[in-house]
């Protein structure tokens, strides 16, 4: 492993510039025996396999997604503190598309799941559901604050 999955940098893949999930396995004791850089699976190119390079060191602009259902072109930033699950890690805010932000904000998290899971092959959504629905609690758990709008 080349990379502290601890740090607070934001990594991104060096082929599509995508930004990338931090996927983390915990044996029983919670010790991590397994972290590596992962496409977002909603949003997951098939042709490629994740070249993870820090932002910083990436040289170039991130093609930012909407963290909820990873449509291009997020503009709005939710403060939010870390969390994990054992199979995923967020780091810092969360980016909304203007879609996701609207829903948010009249509390439909029902077509925020919605929107997540369409991404998906149709096979994984149902499994898909319950692990979305999972990751927004604890991002409303998480949650510091107002929306921020983004330029
Ligand atoms: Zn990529
Ligand atoms: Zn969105």
């Amino acid at each position: 492993m080349d990379y502290d999955p601890l740090t607070r940098d934001e990594w991104v893949c060096r082929i599509c510039r995508r930004p990338l999930d931090l996927y983390q396995r915990h044996d029983d004791d919670g010790t991590v025996v397994d972290a590596r850089w992962i496409h977002p699976s909603a949003d997951r190119p098939a042709d490629h396999d994740p070249d993870p390079v820090p932002l910083e060191a990436s040289g170039g602009e991130m093609v930012g997604t909407c963290d909820f259902c990873s449509d291009p072109g997020p503009t709005w930033r939710y403060p939010c503190g870390d969390f994990s699950v054992p199979w995923y890690g967020s780091v810092g805010d969360w980016a909304a598309c203007d879609a996701c932000h609207d829903l948010i904000e009249r509390g439909v998290w029902t077509a925020v799941a919605g929107r997540a899971v369409a991404k998906y092959p149709e096979a994984l959504r149902r499994g898909a559901r319950r692990e979305v629905e999972q990751i927004h609690r604890l991002f409303r758990k998480h949650r510091l604050g107002d929306a921020v709008r983004e330029p």
